[in-house]
């Protein structure tokens, strides 16, 4: 079917996220979107099991958050946040410091992932620089993603991350590996003793590695990980920008696990799909030391958009349909679904692993199976389902109903056993 004039003419113009241009499969041209569904410009729709890189929690345009934001921009759209503060701003700070576990209560807002995981690490150096002492380094951990910009590449895994095309021009940082048992728990308490004189903070995702390989740990490795911070005097973050707002069945992974870090960063769901923000939310101590006579104690940090009010006000709307309906059990019984209509495709040759964790549903496959190829089958079956790495995974929509569910579970299977 012939694309329309503004595919033709603007393709060339419109560069791709990790996309080599020349010989990537065209993208679709997309007109609509409505629920789950994606409308494309020539008129087919297709089931979203993405949700737009998890953001689209209630679905696309929810009418409430529609709402909200359409009335936000009648008043104001957004303001700089420097010297002024606003209602949807406030009132988000204050919910999302009601919702959040333990004295995690200082909100700063600002417009994307990547940047809302570079101010948790400036509030890390800059905690310990203003108590007078100097630790430059991170801990990270393998499989583990924190976004694209130059900060946090360099504490995403050193193979899958970017680390090898750009050696040299990273910041170098202390990586290990999740402990998954009591010993290898030990291990790692002892290392980071050692090493805390240098350590900022450790830094992981929690309970579910996602652009790693969406990889799953339980929920007492980050006990374990909370435990080795404290004996060692080491800051702990939590990236909950995968893991936040239901995705894995818990509202934050920090609650499932029982743990309180001492920074968190948020976005993706966090305006339901509809704006950019972000969010990195420290607890009451970590802002003590930044609280001072001393002007250069203060946070060193402000984009340009941050709180953008008409973002909050998403933000709020979206946080309301968390409070009006039960998002969580929404989670838990894609959870069940996904569980028993994945399971078939473990027969299937090639296939590694298949796992599940709360609205979260994973097909490994073995290495070296050309999954570029599977793309347009799945267009071709009705869906939007883009691998990556060795995994097929679906992120839908929490208010995904189950037909369109099994719609999503059975197309994997028929591709994946062609
Ligand atoms: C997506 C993601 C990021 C980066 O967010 P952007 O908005 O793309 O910059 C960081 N950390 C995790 C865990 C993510 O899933």
């Amino acid at each position: 079917m012939a694309n329309p004039g503004w595919y033709d003419e603007g393709r060339p113009h419109l560069w791709l996220p990790y996309t080599q241009m020349k010989t990537a499969v065209p993208p679709l041209a997309v007109a609509a979107t409505n629920g789950v569904t994606l409308t494309l410009a020539d008129g087919r729709t297709l089931v979203d099991g993405i949700a737009s890189w998890w953001t689209a929690a209630h679905g696309y345009n929810h009418p409430h958050i529609i709402e909200a934001v359409k009335a936000q921009y009648d008043v104001m759209p957004h303001v700089m946040f420097g010297g002024l503060v606003h209602a949807p701003a406030a009132k988000l700070a204050t919910r999302l410091a009601n919702l959040l576990p333990g004295d995690l209560s200082k909100v700063f807002f600002a417009e994307s992932g990547s940047v809302s995981v570079e101010v948790a690490m400036k509030m890390a150096l800059q905690y310990h620089l203003n108590r007078g002492e100097r630790r430059p380094k991170f801990v990270h951990f393998r499989k583990g993603y924190h976004g694209d910009t130059f900060a946090t590449m360099a504490v995403c895994d050193p193979t899958e991350g970017m680390h090898a095309k750009f050696a040299g021009m990273l910041a170098n940082h202390l990586i290990a590996d999740l402990p998954r048992t009591a010993a290898e728990a030990e291990r790692f308490a002892d290392w980071l003793k050692a090493e805390a004189h240098q350590v900022a903070a450790v830094i992981t995702e929690p309970l579910v590695q996602g652009a790693g390989g969406m990889i799953f740990h339980g929920g007492e490795t980050l006990r374990w990980l909370r435990e080795a911070c404290d004996a060692a005097g080491v800051l702990l973050i939590l990236d909950e920008i995968f893991t936040g707002f239901g995705r894995t069945g818990a509202m934050f992974a920090c609650e499932a696990a029982g743990i309180v870090p001492e920074i968190v960063t948020l976005s993706k769901a966090l305006t339901g799909g509809v704006c950019p923000l972000s969010a990195t939310i420290a607890t009451a101590r970590v802002y003590e030391a930044f609280h001072s006579d001393e002007g250069s104690h203060a946070l060193m940090h402000g984009p340009t958009y941050m709180a953008h009010a008409a973002a909050c006000a998403a933000a709020n709307a979206s946080l309301d349909l968390f409070e009006q309906h039960d998002r969580l059990s929404q989670a838990k019984a894609i959870e069940a679904q996904l569980k028993a209509e994945l399971e078939p495709c473990h027969t299937l040759p090639g296939v590694k692993d298949v796992r599940v964790m709360g609205a979260i549903g994973v097909v490994e496959l073995e290495a070296g199976r050309n999954l570029e190829a599977l793309k347009p089958k799945f267009v071709a079956e009705g869906v939007w389902i883009r691998p990556f790495g060795n995994i097929v995974y679906l992120t839908p929509a929490l208010t995904i109903g189950a037909d369109d569910l099994s719609k999503l579970t059975g197309a994997i299977f028929r591709v994946l056993s062609a």
